[in-house]
């Protein structure tokens, strides 16, 4: 079954298409669970769950109760009706991590008709799910940012890090570009060398770092010493413009 959490209608807050109108679809569900980023959130249950900032999105077994089970791909497309949107507005894939449904009929049916309406669609992904691009061609069409979790996610290198899952993607993709999200107090040495033991696997693929935090302090703490990081390494420094304006509020 696929599910949705939200969707909503903003800009684009990071990456490459910083300020760009974007319709976002939050799926649910994540091959990770990224613990190491220690955000907690209470379940409808009452349960507190540690996670990444979207935790919401990640853990079924405490929130799926919210989420919205999709029999069909009209149903997912019906939603860009809800919205006064412009022509052709960005589409953007995210969650959770939305290629677990990467081989599922109705995302693929979803894609196609999104591609035929005129959409460019971009993927936020933690590029660790592999994606037969012969098999379903539409993802050729597709921009994905590649969000590899570095090791202060606590889950495992070799599941986090996929070398040829990141290889697959970057030569066969319309479109690809890494996005790290740094904590000033991780910047050393150990972390340029664990960007470094990523980007090996598609070393013409741009590289984005933007300011860890999910409290617009905590964005404003980190981004001085990244953009001097992002100076010395040739990096481009991606702000994150969505917690920056609206701080820790969902679906905006
Ligand atoms: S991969 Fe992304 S969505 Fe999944 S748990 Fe980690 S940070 Fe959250």
């Amino acid at each position: 079954m696929l599910y949705l959490v939200e969707h909503f209608y903003s800009i684009q807050g990071e990456g490459r298409y910083t300020g760009t109108p974007s319709l976002f679809f939050r799926f649910g569900g994540c091959n990770m669970r990224c613990e190491g980023f220690g955000c907690k959130e209470k379940a409808p249950s009452g349960v507190v769950v540690l996670g990444c900032d979207t935790v919401y999105a990640v853990n079924k077994e405490h929130f799926a109760q919210n989420w919205i089970p999709i029999k069909n791909a009209h149903e997912l497309l019906n939603v860009l009706a809800l919205y006064e949107l412009p022509t052709n507005v960005d589409i953007v894939l995210t969650g959770g991590e939305p290629l677990i449904y990467g081989n599922d009929a109705i995302f693929i049916e979803f894609l196609n008709a999104l591609h035929i309406k005129g959409h460019q669609i971009t993927f936020e992904t933690n590029g660790s799910l592999d994606i037969d691009f012969e098999k379903y061609p539409i993802y050729k069409e597709c921009i994905f940012a590649l969000s590899v979790k570095l090791s202060n996610s606590n889950e495992p290198f070799h599941k986090r890090v996929r070398g040829d899952v990141i290889y697959n993607i970057a030569s066969n993709a319309k479109e690809a570009f890494f996005k790290f999200s740094i904590d000033a107090d991780s910047i050393d040495l150990s972390l340029e060398e664990e960007i470094d033991s990523i980007i090996i696997h598609s070393q013409k693929t741009k590289v984005y770092c933007m300011p860890l935090g999910g409290s617009k302090e905590e964005v404003e703490r980190n981004t001085e010493p990244l953009i001097e990081f992002c100076k010395a390494k040739g990096y481009n420094f991606s702000d994150r413009l969505h917690i920056r304006v609206w701080d820790r509020n969902k679906g905006v």
